[in-house]
């Protein structure tokens, strides 16, 4: 048991600083790693978290999403009672952070949501060294192996040129997803306007106006088949649905760690799956508990039981923490997939 940390209903609580991070309920004090919806609810007392994860709760919730913010850069060092706190990047989505909590000698992270692939859009992920390790498991099987993002690019670019007559329709998560497969279509040398579904265009906009290089973007409006030839993205429900149909028989990719499951691409109907993702793969969750050199590895979100298998095949305590309410697009998957 990592003593600055305990599990409640509300999530994980560190009761020496009166915090709660990523609670599932409202709480009087919290910290938020990041703005995706099942970590960054409205409602709660005070936050803290990066100026982008406010910035990002902002532009979903409303300016009131909470009695008061407080915004803290990566590195910097803040004190509630006896604890020291602060955030370093995740390299999981803009303004991603992994929470370090210090006290008398003992360093505890909750890493949030990560990866350790390169991202042109956010801070790169950063080993920050600790007793006790709280861990993601999303794609916590030794199936998972993300390929690299350019291959993935690769396949949506040359079946372009093979159906140039085509709509390429590309489902992507709205915070992180969608910016990320535009800044690697643009270092992949793409530079024609990319239209975007209006469910984007605000998380889009804010990337860009904090200058991430994202090229020429443009709502989709009413457009339909005048679009043949070019990308359009869209939430990945959108792929599916009526709306997608204006665009006559377009070409739907989807781009999610989930691809390289070839049933949930049926099930989502991406005839073109491209691996991309968010999250740490198998190998790079492993070498991540190892570089973090905690004895204590606390699992979280998705496939528990393989990690905290491997934890202990390597010397580790790993405990599984079976939280519930993680649930966003890509975690919601997950639960989904372990379960069958
Ligand atoms: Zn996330
Ligand atoms: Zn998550």
């Amino acid at each position: 048991m990592s003593d600055l940390l305990t599990l409640t209903p509300e999530g994980l609580y560190c009761p020496e600083a009166g915090v709660h991070i990523d609670p599932v309920r409202p709480v009087e004090k919290a910290v938020i790693t990041h703005g995706h919806a099942d970590h960054a609810r409205s409602g709660h007392g005070a936050v803290l978290a990066t100026g982008q994860t406010l910035d990002i709760m902002a532009i979903r919730y409303g300016e009131n999403f909470c009695g008061s913010a407080q915004a803290i850069g990566y590195g910097e060092t803040l004190k509630l009672r006896d604890v020291e706190i602060s955030l370093h990047p995740a390299g999981h989505v803009l303004g991603s952070a992994q929470v370090l909590l210090s006290s008398a000698g003992r360093r505890t992270v909750v890493s949030g949501d990560y990866k350790r692939q390169a991202d042109p859009t956010c801070a790169p992920f950063e080993v920050v060294p600790c007793d006790t390790f709280v861990t993601e498991a999303t794609f916590g099987l030794p199936v998972f192996r993300h390929p690299p993002a350019r291959e993935e690019i690769a396949k949506l670019l040359s079946s372009l040129e093979l159906f140039p007559e085509q709509t390429h329709l590309v489902g992507a998560y709205a915070l992180g997803k969608a910016q990320r497969v535009l800044a690697e279509l643009r270092a992949a040398g793409y530079q024609k306007t990319v239209y975007l579904h209006g469910a984007l265009e605000k998380l889009t906009a804010y990337y860009r106006s904090q200058g991430i290089e994202l090229g020429d973007v443009e709502p989709v409006g009413q457009r339909g088949k005048e679009l043949a030839g070019e990308i359009v993205m869209c939430p990945p429900g959108q792929l599916s649905d009526r709306w997608s149909r204006r665009f006559g028989d377009p070409v739907a990719a989807m781009a999610s760690g989930w691809m390289r499951v070839r049933a949930r691409a049926r099930q989502r109907g991406a005839e073109l799956p491209l691996i991309l993702s968010d999250h740490a793969d198998w190998d790079d969750l492993c070498r991540t508990i190892l570089e973090t050199g905690a004895e204590q590895i606390w699992v979280t979100h998705g496939a528990e039981e393989a990690l905290v298998h491997w934890c202990e095949l390597n010397g580790r305590n790993a405990r599984p923490l079976n939280m519930i309410g993680y649930d966003d697009g890509e975690d919601a998957d997950v639960a989904r997939a372990a379960q069958g």
